[in-house]
């Protein structure tokens, strides 16, 4: 690739995606924690010091119960260099505490989410593209994290065994394919019909939502039994028998959708979450009717309207 360019400023910067600075990150935890639904959380430090920052989001005051309420985890940047992936959790952060949408209301009524914005703050102020200050890829460092190596994953995988799974997303960027895609736990040991029922509910709802998610161009399926476990979104999956998926946004552009101005950028991947979010609000009380009706029929073949019907994304353990 070779570009040509006359500044016409003392200063100019080349990215390999639009960045999100270690200053827009502290500003996102700093407006966050503004919100009576915010609580911010330090899980503990990373190998050169920096804080592993969860935000604890829920409706303190609604009727349902705590331990009652459905346990949303989302995370970014275990890969820092993907920085798609916290413009991701700014949107998504921003539709949750609109006080004046409804939907988010209710979600946090009945719903406890866990975000980590940012998996890799030493990696991210680094600019490494893949790994941690200590070189470890936090991606393969799930099934045996240490506080030597990844204190990041150690941390976060930790809080998550205290709280509970019901839902995981992970957010990455692919380099090579120019579409938004979400990748399952079909490889699972523990995958099942009901895992498969959920993954395809929560796959049609969020495509009937928005235009920029697809299914038709993503990874080959893993074969049964030889998920690689060392992942988040199979190590999740598998520890809490839960919906989990790695969501994987373009680094240049959705070609279903392109923008020849902008390409895939900042404000298109935290534009793509609201229409996603829309749907949530549906779950948990979908949940409570499907817990009611019994476990979902074992069937590939389920008519289009009972998959939307109850509940995409319920945990119905
Ligand atoms: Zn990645």
């Amino acid at each position: 690739m070779s570009a040509h360019i006359t500044p016409d400023t003392q200063c100019v910067y080349f990215a390999y995606f639009e960045p999100y600075s270690h200053e827009r990150h502290l500003d996102l935890l700093g407006s966050a924690a503004a919100s009576s639904m915010v609580q911010l959380q330090h899980l503990g430090s990373t190998p050169e010091g920096r804080d592993m920052t969860l935000l604890r989001i829920t409706d303190e005051t609604s009727a349902t119960a705590l331990e009652a309420k459905r346990k949303v985890w989302l995370m970014a940047r275990q890969h820092p260099g993907e920085t798609m992936a916290e413009w991701f959790v700014e949107g998504f952060l921003e539709r949750l505490l609109d006080s004046d949408d409804s939907a988010s209301r209710v979600l946090l009524q009945q719903c406890v989410f866990y975000v980590v914005p940012n998996m890799n703050p030493d990696g991210a102020v680094r600019g490494n593209l893949r790994t941690n200050a200590l070189g470890a890829n936090l991606n393969r460092e799930w099934m045996e994290p240490s506080l030597e190596r990844s204190p990041e994953v150690f941390l976060v995988r930790q809080k998550m065994m205290e709280t509970g799974v019901d839902l995981c997303l992970d957010a990455h960027g692919d380099e090579s394919l120019p579409y938004n895609f979400c990748v399952g736990t079909e490889g699972n040991p523990g995958y099942s019909e009901r895992i498969e029922t959920l993954e395809n509910a929560f796959k049609t709802s969020w495509q009937a939502s928005c235009p920029d998610f697809q299914t038709e161009q993503g990874y080959s399926r893993t074969p049964p039994g030889q998920a690689n476990l060392t992942l988040a979104t199979n190590w999740v999956g598998q520890q809490f028998d839960c919906l989990a998926f790695t969501i994987e946004m373009p680094f240049k552009d959705n070609a279903n959708l392109p923008d020849a101005q902008t390409g895939w950028s900042g404000e298109r991947s935290k534009n793509w979450v609201p229409a996603c979010c829309s749907r949530f609000w549906r779950w948990p009380a979908a949940c409570a009717e499907q817990t009611a009706a019994g476990p979902p029929p074992h069937s590939n073949h389920m008519p289009h309207t009972t998959m939307l019907r109850p509940a995409w994304l319920c945990n119905s353990r």
